[in-house]
C-alpha cells in the first residue's frame, strides 16, 4: 500500500444472531474486536445502518485513516458480482439491495461482501493449512446448513451466485416445509433449528448445550448426527474432494460425537473412492473466524485490483 498509516482492513462477520467486527494487518492480527447483537442492522435501511455501525466503530477507534478496505460475511444469497444481497432471512431489509456501491461511497474505502460460509472456508483453509489449489469442502452445521465449495483456490459460484445451497437439496420422503418455502429440503432435519425441536420434545428441561453429553447415545440424537451425512456424502461422492472441512455452531458443542459422523459419512460415501482416503478435518471455530475470513478475503481483493 502506498500510504504507510493505512494497516488494516475491517473483517465484519454479520450472523443471524450476533454482529462482530476486528482490525486486521496484513499479518492476519486481529485486534479492536468487538461483538454486538446484529438487530442494530435490522432497521429495514441495511445500507444506512451499516455505514451507522461502521463508522461507530471506527470514530471508537480513531482508525478513520488506517483503514484499506471493508469485507462483510452475510448469511444470505449473494450476486455472482457480490454486489447484490438477494435474500437475507434473518434480518430486515437485507433483501435485493446493493450493499458495496453506495457503502463504498459513503465511507470512502472499497468494500467486499460474500456469504458468510465462504469467510468460514476460507479462515479454516489458512488455519488448518490446506493446500487451496485443491479440492476442498465446508460444511458448517449452525442454524442451518451452510455450505462452501471451493476448486483449485477458487471459490463456486454457479450463474447466478448461489452455488452452495446444500441445506436446500431435497430429500426423499420429507414433507416439512423450509424456510426456504420449498418442501423437505436437507436443512429441515440437517440443522441447529431442528436439533432444537428435538431437545424441545424429546427431552424438555435439557438444555441443548448438554444434549451431546447427556444423550449422545440416544436413539433419537444418533439419527440427528447420521442424517447430517446424508448430504455432506451427497457433495463428497459428486466432487470427490481432497479436503472436507466440517464446523459449525452444531459440530462444535460439547461432545458433539464426531467419529459417529465420520462413519455415517464413509458409510454413505461411494466404495472405493472417495470413501477409501476421506480427509476430513474439523474446523478450529472461534468467535473470531468470521472476521478473520472476512479481512483474508478483503486482502485477496485489494491484491488483485
Ligand atoms: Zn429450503
Amino acid at each position: 500500500m502506498d500510504d504507510i498509516m493505512k494497516k488494516y482492513v475491517i473483517g465484519i462477520d454479520i450472523g443471524g444472531t450476533n454482529l462482530r467486527m476486528g482490525m486486521v494487518t496484513q499479518d492476519g492480527e486481529l485486534s479492536h474486536f468487538i461483538k454486538k447483537s446484529s438487530s442494530v442492522l435490522s432497521t429495514g435501511q441495511a445500507v444506512d445502518a451499516l455505514e451507522e455501525q461502521i463508522s461507530a466503530y471506527i470514530d471508537q477507534f480513531d482508525a478513520r485513516n488506517q483503514v484499506n478496505a471493508i469485507a462483510i460475511g452475510i448469511p444470505s444469497i449473494v450476486s455472482k458480482d457480490k454486489k447484490v444481497l438477494y435474500s437475507t432471512p434473518n434480518l430486515d431489509g437485507f433483501n435485493n439491495i446493493n450493499i458495496p456501491d453506495p457503502l463504498s461511497e459513503r465511507l470512502g474505502v472499497p468494500v467486499f461482501i460474500d456469504r458468510d460460509v465462504n469467510f468460514l472456508l476460507l479462515n479454516d483453509i489458512r488455519q488448518c493449512k490446506l493446500d487451496e489449489s485443491k479440492t476442498i469442502l465446508g460444511f458448517y452445521v449452525g442454524t442451518g446448513l451452510g455450505n462452501a465449495i471451493c476448486i483449485e483456490g477458487k471459490f463456486l459460484s454457479g450463474k447466478n451466485g448461489v452455488a452452495g445451497e446444500l441445506g436446500h437439496i431435497p430429500m426423499y420422503g420429507l414433507t416439512q416445509k423450509c424456510t426456504c418455502g420449498n418442501i423437505g429440503c436437507s436443512e429441515v432435519l440437517c440443522s441447529g433449528r431442528h436439533l432444537e425441536e428435538l431437545v424441545k420434545t424429546n427431552f424438555p428441561g435439557t438444555e441443548i448445550s448438554n444434549v451431546f453429553t447427556l444423550h449422545g447415545d440416544d436413539e433419537i440424537i444418533t439419527r440427528f448426527v447420521t442424517d447430517l451425512a446424508i448430504p455432506i456424502a451427497t457433495e463428497i461422492n459428486i466432487l470427490d474432494p481432497d479436503y472436507i472441512v466440517i464446523g459449525g455452531g452444531v459440530i462444535s458443542m460439547c461432545d458433539f460425537p464426531k467419529e459417529k459422523l465420520i462413519q455415517a459419512i464413509y458409510q454413505c460415501a461411494r466404495k472405493p473412492y472417495p470413501a477409501e482416503n476421506l480427509q476430513i478435518v474439523f474446523s478450529k471455530h472461534t468467535p473470531q473466524s468470521g472476521v478473520l475470513g472476512s479481512a483474508d478475503y478483503a486482502y485477496s481483493k485489494l491484491a488483485i485490483q
